[in-house]
């Protein structure tokens, strides 16, 4: 089970399509319980993978060193803005599987959306893990937004050669309806699939797999069969426990009753697990089995209307029919040894990555 913990409420940045800090009402900025109750409620799994979140979850890193002081065993990721990367000592950073940095693709786009600057830091966060010897998963954590040039943004941070995967998520469920959504689509995104997957070929065919994490995991079901529903398992294999100790669903679903599935303090949470599924609408999908039902809170909340919740399947579509154009190939390839059926494979575990945009 993959267990995201909010460390705490507050961020240090405002990014434009988030806002920053959750209301202390909301999600608390400091945990209302104590270490003790976090790690007896996580002792019961023999596996844990434990990711840190928030708000920004560097701001509590006395929390984050406590549990993976007491719980050497588990598997730890970490979802961070990059800004106050030093406050976490390198012997913590190196115990990793996963660090996530959030960056939005080229320097102009990431300091428009997160702040003058942001760009840099993150950058030199990812450059000091390096130096320090953090051998885990580095991955590039973006929002896709109105002014994102999807291949641009893309091409440019697998050009930097820091990071190991390149993951996006769309700026489509909790925005506003953007101004000019379906032209966006048309001229940007859906021409920035196609070069990035024309790319991600060329580039396998001369036995370099780039670490396109969408590719990669819709891929990986093409080949394999079929992808979890919900893709980011939330409330299937993952669940996220808030600062007062509630356990709700999904990260970002901290106020609405349908997500709520107990609290640290509760013996029963197990038995809600699963409760909460993608509908008979997207299981019928002829789809379902490479996209899942996409994101399991947009699914639920439809804030873009029905339309709106089908424009973006049309980019999920989209997406799926190019690679499943190219899956010969790919097996081609696997066939020749030119690529490894190892490297493609990915997520390996609930890391976070939600795996569909
Ligand atoms: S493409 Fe749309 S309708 Fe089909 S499974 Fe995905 S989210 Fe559901
Ligand atoms: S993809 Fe959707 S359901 Fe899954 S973690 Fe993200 S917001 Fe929650």
């Amino acid at each position: 089970m993959l267990y995201i913990i909010f460390t705490t409420g507050r961020c240090n940045l405002k990014c434009k399509y988030c806002g920053g800090s959750f209301s202390p009402e909301r999600v608390p900025w400091k945990p209302k319980y104590s270490a003790d109750d976090l790690i007896r409620f996580l002792s019961g799994d023999p596996d844990p993978i434990i990711a840190f979140y928030g708000g920004e979850p560097l701001i509590n890193v006395d929390l984050i060193g406590e549990v993976m002081d007491r719980l050497p065993d588990a598997r730890f990721v970490i979802q961070s803005n990059a800004t106050l990367t030093w406050r976490l000592k390198p012997e913590y950073w190196l115990k990793f599987n996963a660090v996530l940095l959030s960056i939005d693709g080229r320097m102009e786009v990431t300091d428009f959306y997160r702040g003058s600057g942001v760009y840099r830091r993150v950058i030199e966060s990812a450059e000091w893990l390096r130096r320090i010897g953090f051998k885990g998963d580095l991955i590039a954590r973006m929002t896709v937004s109105e002014i994102s040039d999807l291949f641009l943004e893309v091409n440019h941070l697998l050009s930097l050669g820091i990071f190991d995967h390149i993951h996006w998520q769309l700026d489509v469920i909790w925005s506003d309806r953007w101004r000019r959504f379906d032209h966006w689509c048309r001229e940007s995104y859906i021409p920035g699939i196609d070069r990035l997957v024309s790319l991600w070929i060329r580039r396998a065919e001369e036995g370099m797999l780039l670490g396109i994490a969408p590719f990669q995991g819709v891929m990986k079901a093409i080949i394999g069969g079929s992808i979890g529903s919900p893709p980011c398992g939330s409330g299937v294999n993952s669940i996220s426990i808030l600062t007062d100790g509630s356990i709700v669903a999904c990260p970002i679903a901290v106020d609405v009753e349908w997500a709520r599935l107990g609290s640290i303090f509760e013996n029963d949470w197990r038995e809600t697990v699963n409760r909460i599924r993608i509908g008979d609408d997207c299981r019928s999908c002829m789809y379902f089995k490479y996209c899942g039902g996409r994101c399991l809170y947009a699914y639920k909340e439809r804030l873009w209307g029905e339309s709106g919740f089908r424009s973006i399947c049309r980019l999920t579509i989209h997406m799926i029919k190019r690679l499943m154009e190219v899956k010969d190939k790919i097996l081609h390839l696997i066939d020749k040894g030119i690529i490894n059926i190892e490297d493609l494979a990915y997520p390996k575990f609930n890391n976070t990555v939600e795996i569909i945009p």
